[in-house]
């Protein structure tokens, strides 16, 4: 099973490692040479947990994770996790505070923490929005001197993207150092640059991710979360306190007390997860990869930006620019058609933007190879040398 490398910069799901995918498909076949495929087996059985717990211990070795925190996995996505985030952490600050409904801050720097934040209020719930970039086209991420103050008294966590994929904005450290009030929980949904850079994993209450862009498949989304989050009232106690009780599905204490297999977990999925962890590991983890990815980013910003007439970059703030997701425009439809075509013409493919903002976005995650850049950074220039 062989492929020519892919120069593929499409945002999700997105580039894998073909190595990984080599390894995944002999497994999916015929796993630990048992006659049965990886996906075959029970999600009970023995090899199955161990695929669980190997996935496990290497988020932990690679993010540094702390004892105070627990990873877990659950079936879905990024949006799955918008609902169960309100659910479970509203579930917690009642618990905290005997009942107390509260409610919670969103930061809304693009389309995704938007979703989320109108998630947060379809489900009934209390939404602060304390930061919006939308009339700014979200083309910054503005100091926290300008976002309205948080109300420590009745507030259970400040929501943020940190890597918004279709705006291509990214927060470089970590969010809302001393803006954040004491005991409100920090919750950053790193869906496309999770694993991208080292973070400090002791300043968030939660972290989640969905897997199919930096690191895996479809399917299956990383919980980071600080334990203490993880107590919540009875469901006797919430129907009391008038507080929707989260689906047991997605019952975050539920799920980690059954090894993230309470339900069927997609094994596959985690066992993709676990070689793109472990290929990480081997490659001298998250420091090297961040290195790389961040000379991926500047070697592109750089070309794209020696053209400032020809192409624009619409996250006008540097210091906010995604590592992850570039985005940029073209001056007409037609000059960005010609673009795309003459690209795909040169196997560079999946650079059209977002079809909400149009334009054009590379996504340069984990799998994404310095010379694949390279190869985009030449076609960009000799693409302005000739048409601006
Ligand atoms: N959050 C971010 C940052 C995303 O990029 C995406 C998907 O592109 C989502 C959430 C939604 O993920 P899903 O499609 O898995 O629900």
């Amino acid at each position: 099973l062989d492929r020519e490398e892919p120069n593929y910069f499409g945002a999700g799901p997105a580039l894998l490692p073909t190595s990984v995918l080599q390894q995944a498909a002999y497994d999916l076949i015929n796993y630990n040479d048992e006659n049965l495929g990886i996906g075959e087996i029970s999600h009970r059985s023995k090899p199955a947990i161990q695929v669980i717990d190997d996935t496990k211990a290497n988020l932990k070795s690679l993010l540094n994770i702390p004892d105070t925190h627990e990873v877990f996995f659950m079936q879905g996505g990024g949006t799955t996790g918008f609902s169960s985030i309100v659910y479970n952490l509203f579930a917690n600050y009642a618990k905290k505070t005997n009942g107390k409904k509260g409610k919670a801050a969103y930061a809304v720097t693009g389309s995704w923490s938007k979703k989320s934040a109108e998630e947060a209020q379809r489900l009934g719930f209390d939404v602060d929005i304390v930061v919006n970039t939308k009339d700014k086209k979200f083309a910054e991420i503005p100091p926290y001197s300008e976002w309205k103050p948080i109300d420590a008294e009745s507030t259970a966590y400040l929501y943020v993207c940190d890597n918004e994929t279709v705006h291509g904005n990214e927060y470089k450290d970590t969010p809302a150092p001393d803006y954040l009030p004491e005991g409100v929980e920090l919750v950053a949904d790193m869906s496309s640059n999770i694993l991208s850079k080292k973070i400090d994993v002791s300043k968030y209450g939660l972290i989640m991710a969905g897997a199919q862009k930096n690191i895996g498949l479809a399917g299956l989304t990383i919980y980071i979360i600080k334990k203490s989050l993880l107590e919540q009232p009875s469901d006797e106690e919430l129907n009391k306190y008038g507080i929707p009780l989260p689906p047991i599905a997605f019952h975050y204490p539920t799920v980690v007390s059954n090894n993230s297999a309470y339900n069927t977990i997609p094994i596959f999925t985690c066992h993709i997860l676990k070689l793109v962890t472990q290929r990480l590991l081997d490659n001298g983890g998250l420091e090297k990869q961040e290195e790389i990815n961040k000379k991926k980013a500047q070697v592109l910003y750089e070309a794209l930006a020696k053209y400032p007439n020809f192409y624009r970059l619409p996250v006008t703030s540097e210091s906010a620019r995604s590592n992850m997701n570039v985005v940029f425009t073209l001056p007409s439809d037609e000059l960005e058609a010609k673009f795309i075509k003459e690209a795909s013409e040169n196997k560079l493919t999946g650079l059209k933007g977002h079809r909400s903002v149009g334009g054009m976005r590379a996504s340069i995650y984990n799998a994404v190879t310095l010379n694949s850049v390279e190869l985009l950074v030449d076609f960009v220039k000799e693409f302005a040398d000739k048409n601006a």
